[in-house]
């Protein structure tokens, strides 16, 4: 058995709450529990929604909590020719291809609303899908057209997760074909995501539930690539008071709300304990 490698990996999007906080937590006691180490990944490849003051929070935040991580920081941001030699081989695959629909075609044909939310994709209609017949036409230095997965339509894929158990979906039927590099030349978040959990040699992945179903498309990817798959560790999401999810709108939730209103780590960390006992 390889040694324990495990990540944390926030987006420097807003600031961190107590939802992620839990998440690391499970991370961090993952490790431990197992004598491993810990790596920082920092998703920092939505340039749009990323704010560099957003990555000194979140390492201020993840110190302040007691978190430790043995490398120095990894940011998505610097590993562009990994993602980029990863799309190379899908093309030489042709496993990929270029989507000129625009995300209101892709809504509009998708038809009824999608079940996944605003954070995950419509399931690309597959009548969208263009033929295999020759070559692709070249990636080009610089992407200026979104680059998609061909998924195995109707193939059943079950993976077992940690904390849940046994975890099932039909491809086709719970996601489509997804983004591997979008139009603004910048990699998608299944692709960065897979690229560094298998080259960073992270052995298992903690993160929230509601990323389940993009451990299935990341799943895809890890074949098509060629590299084993990590084991997966999801945890149960949190949701305020009013029974909504935590999200980063939350500010009364944010650690930094907390630490100044006089909350300790030691008080965070014993209740994420004592609810996971
Ligand atoms: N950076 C992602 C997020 O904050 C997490 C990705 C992952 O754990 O795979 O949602």
């Amino acid at each position: 058995m390889p040694t324990y490698r495990g990540r944390l990996a926030p987006s420097p999007t807003g600031l961190l709450h107590l939802g992620h906080a839990r998440t690391f937590w499970f991370a961090a006691e993952r490790a431990r529990t197992a004598g491993g180490t810990l790596l920082l990944r920092n998703d920092d490849l939505d340039a749009l929604r990323f704010k560099l003051d957003f990555v000194d929070a979140m390492i201020t935040d993840l110190r302040w909590l007691g978190f430790v991580w043995e490398e120095p920081m990894i940011s998505q941001s610097q590993r562009r020719p990994h993602y980029r030699a990863a799309l190379e081989r899908l093309h030489a695959a042709n496993l990929i291809y270029p989507c000129t629909r625009s995300r209101r075609d892709v809504i509009e044909a998708a038809g009824a609303p999608h079940e996944g939310g605003a954070e995950d994709e419509p399931i690309y209609p597959p009548q969208f899908r263009p033929p295999i017949d020759g070559p692709l036409p070249p990636l080009g230095e610089t992407i200026t057209v979104n680059w998609r997965l061909r998924v195995p339509d109707g193939e059943a894929l079950t993976f077992h997760d940690v904390k849940f158990g046994e975890q099932r979906a039909v491809v086709g039927r719970d996601f489509g074909d997804f983004l591997v590099w979008r139009k603004d030349d910048v990699p998608s978040y299944q692709l960065a995501c897979a690229v560094d959990d298998a080259e960073l040699g992270v052995t298992e992945v903690v993160r929230g539930a509601d990323l389940i179903k993009s451990t299935f498309r990341q799943l895809v990817l890890f074949r098509a690539l060629g590299w084993p798959a990590p084991a997966f560790f999801h945890c149960p999401l949190m949701n305020d008071d009013r029974g909504e999810r935590l999200a980063k709108r939350h500010d009364a939730l944010s650690l930094r709300t907390l630490r100044e209103r006089g909350v300790t780590p030691a008080g965070i960390l014993a209740k994420f304990a004592a609810e996971s006992a």
